[in-house]
């Protein structure tokens, strides 16, 4: 009989070099291939710590094909690992769909946890950590991103998000549209590194903050937005929400309106002046 093949999914530093779990060394040391989506990144991190691997290029663009043949000598009875260039493997990274694949033809899938900036941000924000939406990155089109936002401002759980430095001022002018500048906000940057830092609490200060020191607009960010308090609308939220959503997901305003009609039991001419306006974005304001 076949040995099984495993991969293993592991999670390295988001800065600090020193962020890597015993366990995580162990397993890169000891398999047979390390699938990464930078080799020369992952290279450093490895000959920081004196292990010899033998690297293969997987990443977004060649994920489908290299994936396939990986599988191929998953299935033969090799051990492999996935690594990101940063943190934890298919958060905001690629790796998910070769994973689903994997787990469909039957190989052993088995995480070694670790870093995540976006745990990393939430552990020493002071926002509310019980319920959290971990967002990713927004659209890089302002009115995409309007959109997306449109359709989280009634969010009760705090919401995490990724973000470039360039386009930083321009989202949170845009969530103060939203949630108003009084709304709990704190960006976390450059986690783990030499210029860590915290920004908060609101988002009128965060903004006023980076406008005031243009220098610290760079390096990698999170930003946190504090929960909406629930109150009472909760219907109401519920049913702008879906019709954000299917809106978004580019459903049509009339199909959008029957479909909310229909799951809330509301009048169809009523929820489709609502989807009209917030179409034109007049409930944006
Ligand atoms: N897989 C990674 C993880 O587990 O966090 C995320 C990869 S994603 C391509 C890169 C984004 O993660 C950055 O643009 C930034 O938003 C966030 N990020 C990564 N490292 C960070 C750090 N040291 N400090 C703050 N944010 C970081």
């Amino acid at each position: 009989m076949q040995a099984q093949g495993e991969l293993f999914v592991v999670a390295t530093p988001i800065g600090n070099l020193a962020d890597i779990t015993q366990r995580a060394l162990e397993v890169l040391a000891s398999v047979d291939w390390v699938a990464a989506e930078d080799t020369r990144h992952t290279r450093r991190l490895l000959n920081h710590y004196g292990i010899k691997a033998h690297l293969i290029s997987l990443h977004a663009h060649n994920e489908r094909q290299r994936g396939e043949q990986l599988l191929e000598r998953l299935l033969q009875g090799e051990r492999g690992a996935l690594v990101s260039d940063a943190g934890t493997p298919l958060i905001s990274d690629p790796g998910a769909v070769w994973i689903a694949r994997l787990r469909q033809a039957g190989v052993r899938v088995t995480p070694i946890p670790g870093p995540s900036a976006l745990v990393a941000a939430l552990s020493a924000a002071g926002l509310p950590t019980d319920r959290f939406a971990f967002e990713g990155f927004l659209p890089a089109k302002s009115g995409a991103r309007r959109q997306r936002l449109a359709a989280l401002r009634h969010e009760p759980r705090t919401l995490v998000f990724y973000e470039a430095p360039h386009r930083l001022l321009a989202t949170l002018a845009d969530m103060i549209e939203i949630w108003g500048g009084a709304h709990a906000c704190v960006v976390a940057r450059e986690l783990t590194k030499r210029h860590e830092s915290f920004v908060g609490e609101t988002l009128d200060e965060v903004l006023s903050h980076f406008q005031a020191h243009p220098d610290q607009v760079r390096g990698e960010l999170v930003v946190l937005l504090g929960p909406v308090k629930d109150d009472g609308r909760a219907e109401g939220v519920r049913v702008e929400r879906l019709i954000c959503q299917l809106l978004e997901a580019g459903v049509s305003a009339k199909t959008a309106a029957g479909i909310v009609a229909e799951t809330f039991g509301l009048p169809r001419n009523r929820v489709y002046r609502q989807v009209q306006a917030l179409k034109s974005g007049d409930l944006l304001q």
